[in-house]
């Protein structure tokens, strides 16, 4: 697929101009800007499941996202927000807004085309980032604007990319995800279904790469969220209080330790957060060298059919979750408590109902399953 930019009334491609990063510097600094007293994401107690869910998306972004559900005060954004530094680094070209992978060419923005057309093509390392959607910003910030007038007289470089263009390859944070705007809803929709985000105006029409981890947080108790939205976020977890008495006492305890110094509590919990970034590494490295049996696919397709599930878009969820459990822990092989742990993520919020049926998900039933005593 070519990405070739603006259609409609426009033919030439202008030569690219430096464009300054104002607006991006602007973008990043929003999704960073806790960074002085970021809290440490390893200095978080319990939560496993939660931890787990972004870490895995970190690994293996074709995963597909995970949405956080949770009342207010379970450290849903501060786990999120602290995901950000302990995030693998990436390769992209050098000046591009749009991130674009130097390994891959078919999807190349017009000003990384034009620059390998050119041999100028430069090739960077950055950390991948949590880049911040907040509820209420305006469509022209989410998707981009396109000027008009401009664009009649300098074609392309009359787009003024957006936060999909700055979340390309990286994470997309929504926190109260459910309280989207419709018209963001659907922007959403379309650049998770092409990995592309197009932007339609008069005739004129834009498209770059939009290929990011949707990371979403919600308080159920504010309202659900579309189905179609739901159905494209691949893992699912709930966060609750705490109710084990030590862990509690620990929560109390490391807050006020972070708030009193938060420099220092940072720093006794470097050494946590080296450890977790050098996991992330290796489960990268090692992602492409496990296999998955045909053992391991009959397990998964078995859950499935148990459970009832729509499509076959679960099956490929919980196998690309359980291979990439599995690399976390540094194994070759899946294991039937990988599959367990992915299905866990992947089934409860997509099990079909029967009207006025309320079938809940159980993880009794999961293991018995896999087991293969059902
Ligand atoms: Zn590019």
């Amino acid at each position: 697929m070519s990405f070739t930019n603006i259609t409609g009334s426009i033919k030439e491609v202008p030569k690219p101009k430096e464009v300054k990063r104002t607006r991006f510097e602007d973008i990043q600094r929003t999704a960073t800007k806790t960074k002085r007293v970021m809290y440490p994401i390893s200095a978080i107690v319990g939560q496993e499941m939660m931890l787990r869910a972004l870490i895995l998306n970190a690994i293996n972004p074709s995963i597909g996202g995970v949405l956080i559900r949770g009342q207010k005060g379970t450290a849903k954004s501060t786990a999120v927000r602290g995901l950000a530094e302990i995030l693998p680094e990436i390769e992209v070209i050098g000046g591009c807004k749009y991130n674009c992978d130097p390994l891959d060419p078919e999807k190349f923005c017009w000003e990384c085309n034009d620059k390998q057309k050119k041999g100028m093509i430069k090739i960077e390392k950055a950390p991948m980032k949590v880049v911040d959607l907040p509820v209420g910003a305006t469509e022209d910030r989410v998707v981009g604007s396109l000027d008009i007038e401009k664009a009649v007289k300098e074609g392309v470089q009359a787009f003024e990319p957006g936060i999909l263009a700055n979340a390309n390859r990286n994470l997309l944070y929504v926190d109260e995800i459910n309280l989207l705007d419709d018209f963001v809803v659907d922007a959403l929709l379309d650049a998770a279904a092409m990995g592309v985000n197009t932007v339609e105006r008069e005739g004129v029409s834009v498209s770059h790469p939009a290929n990011f981890i949707i990371v979403g947080s919600m308080n159920p108790e504010e309202g659900e969220l579309r189905p179609q939205l739901l159905d494209r976020i691949a893992l699912q977890v709930e966060v609750e209080g705490i109710a084990d008495i030590e862990q509690r006492i620990e929560i109390i305890e490391r807050r006020n330790q972070f708030n009193k110094d938060p420099q220092q509590f940072r720093r006794d919990f470097e050494n946590e957060q080296e450890k977790l970034r050098t996991r992330i590494i290796k489960a990268k490295q090692l992602l492409g060298r496990i296999t998955t049996t045909r053992e391991n696919l009959r397990t998964i397709a078995q859950i499935c059919v148990a459970f009832n599930v729509d499509g076959h878009r679960a099956d490929i969820m919980i196998e690309r979750t359980a291979r990439t459990n599995a690399a976390y822990e540094n194994r070759e092989r899946i294991t039937n408590e990988d599959i367990i742990e992915a299905a866990e993520m992947v089934l409860p919020h997509r099990m079909r109902k029967k009207p006025f049926e309320e079938e809940e998900f159980s993880a009794e039933q999961l293991r018995a399953v896999v087991n293969g005593t059902v």
